[in-house]
């Protein structure tokens, strides 16, 4: 049994809703939406943080971005925009070891995050 929630959320031990999915990619409804439409894209292979991408992972980091590009389209989040947020480490809030996009939509963000 995988120790990885994202994994377990990928073999479906822990349930979640599902957005999207592909054979590679897997996108869901995160649990505690910051904005009113906030999805994970996720890729099905653990890879424990974005330092963890290597140069055969380059087909799986496009999908990841193709995949969003989908789901904001279905959305309608390309006309109004949206944002594509990765968390890489503790100090930039990342709290799940299993590479993510959060894509986050509906409403509009600051800048510079917090
Ligand atoms: P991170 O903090 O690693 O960038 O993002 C992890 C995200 O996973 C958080 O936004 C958090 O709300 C979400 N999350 C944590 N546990 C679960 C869960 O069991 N199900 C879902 N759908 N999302 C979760
Ligand atoms: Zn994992």
């Amino acid at each position: 049994m995988p120790d990885c929630l994202f994994c377990l959320i990928l073999d479906g031990s822990v349930p979640s809703k599902k957005v999207y999915e592909d054979e590679d990619v897997y996108a869901f409804e995160d649990i505690n939406p910051q904005a009113p439409v906030h999805v994970l894209v996720i890729p099905r292979k653990h890879i424990p943080t974005f330092n963890d991408m290597t140069q055969e992972d380059a087909p799986l980091a496009a999908k990841m971005f193709l995949a969003a590009q989908k789901i904001a389209r279905e959305k309608g989040l390309d006309k109004t925009g949206y944002r594509l947020n990765g968390n890489c480490l503790e100090s930039a809030g990342q709290s799940v070891f299993h590479i993510h996009f959060h894509l986050l939509g509906g409403r509009n963000f600051s800048w510079p995050p917090g």
